[in-house]
């Protein structure tokens, strides 16, 4: 015996009194047959309903080989069942789907474009259309259409067809299933088989609103929210627009230009402080290069940097190298302590090999190239006696 679907009979049925007619296991999980629900189960891009059976929460509902399944909280025994249908999240879908029907309808009419499938989502719903491309003003001319179906309070009602009667009614989709089919009708306005819960008239979809919509393989993703939803959605933005504005000190329709000023004097800025820092490093550069030691036939140039970080040492010593015999020793403490140790080419010492032989002793690790290397995990106050230990070394070896 298959489950009679209360909720064909009247979407609008949210307590029933049923029938257990078997227990079972889903998945590991508790599941009831009845003789009739009002549960609807996800299926045609429709959500389930969720609610009680006896108090106990159904948490799932899916169609099982033309049968419906009720998954639930705990085990309820065959037996009579009082059912009651969460109605908030039933009307939350009954008009985001009805909203598809009109929307759908809306897109065909005025842009022909058809609805290739149909997605409700916890957030969101979207529908495919077959078109390329959509532009604002057309999608605009869409919404326009569609709520004032919306506004018209169009009775909205649903017929049952046998299979072979259907080749007489004019349907915007024709169904791929066998036997009965029905058709959901919006006044003379739209004809659609469909299986979900609708509303009975569309001022209870209340607005529809197209959010956005993106090019997707060939086809046209559009997200769009009905009733609750819309009006949900437009208070956050209301509230975002009303913070953004009060931050920048601008009306609404100054926005966008107020944040494309903004964007332009941060480039400026960060434009300006890059120059002054080449200038401060330019002139950290004629510094260094003087300060150079003779040690043995090499120029030797240590010391803990002020006031740099790590990318400004590693310009330094790069170019500090380019001098022939020059040998390198640089450490900075901020944002955390770092090491480089570099050389020109002519000069046979290992950089790498040098800043691990001074370093290990405190706790110091890194690595690189024989001409450069780069090391961080010692101590700030122990950076003054790695650098003594490496200079000591390079004594050693000139
Ligand atoms: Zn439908």
């Amino acid at each position: 015996m298959t489950t009679i679907r209360l909720y064909h009979i009247d979407a609008y049925c949210r307590r029933f009194e049923a029938t257990i007619v078997e227990a079972l296991e889903y998945a590991g999980r508790p599941a009831v047959r009845l003789d009739a629900t009002a549960f609807y189960p996800t299926s045609g891009g429709q959500p389930h309903d969720v609610g009680t059976l006896n108090g106990v929460a159904v948490e799932d509902v899916l169609e099982r080989d033309g049968d419906i399944l009720h998954v639930l909280a705990s085990a309820l025994a065959p037996g009579p069942v009082s059912g009651e249908v969460d109605w908030a999240r039933r009307v939350d879908h009954m008009q985001q789907h009805t909203g598809q029907h009109i929307l759908s309808q809306a897109f065909d009419r005025t842009l022909g474009a058809e609805t290739v499938s149909f997605h409700l989502g916890g957030e969101a719903s979207t529908i495919d259309l077959d078109v390329p491309a959509l532009d604002r003003d057309a999608v605009a001319r869409v919404e326009d259409e569609a709520n004032a179906i919306v506004m018209a309070d169009v009775p909205v009602t649903v017929d049952a067809y046998d299979h072979a009667a259907l080749s007489g009614v004019a349907l915007r989709r024709v169904p791929e299933v066998d036997g009965p089919v029905r058709v959901v009708r919006i006044g003379d306005y739209d004809a659609c088989a469909c299986g979900g819960t609708h509303v009975r008239a569309t001022g209870e979809v209340g607005a529809i609103h197209v959010r956005r919509w993106e090019r997707r393989r060939g086809q046209v993703r559009v997200e769009f929210l009905c009733g609750w939803r819309a009006l949900h959605d437009h208070r956050r933005q209301s509230i975002l627009l009303q913070e953004a504005t009060a931050l920048l000190s601008v009306g609404n329709p100054d926005l966008p230009e107020a944040i494309a000023r903004l964007a332009a004097s941060e480039a400026e800025a960060r434009r300006q402080v890059q120059a002054l820092q080449r200038r401060v490093l330019d002139s950290e550069l004629a510094r260094w290069r003087s300060a150079g030691q003779p040690v043995g036939a090499w120029r030797l140039v240590h010391g803990a940097l002020e006031g740099l970080d790590a990318p400004a040492m590693r310009y330094l010593a790069q170019h500090l190298i380019e001098e022939p015999g020059t040998v390198v020793l640089f450490a900075v403490r901020e944002p955390s302590p770092q090491l480089c140790f570099a050389r020109s080419q002519d000069v046979p010492l290992d950089a790498a090999r040098l800043l691990r032989e001074a370093a290990s002793g405190f706790g110091g690790r890194g690595g690189g190239q024989p001409h450069m290397a780069q090391g961080g995990g010692v101590a700030a106050d122990d950076l003054s006696a790695v650098l003594d230990a490496a200079v000591a070394r390079v004594q050693a070896a000139a």
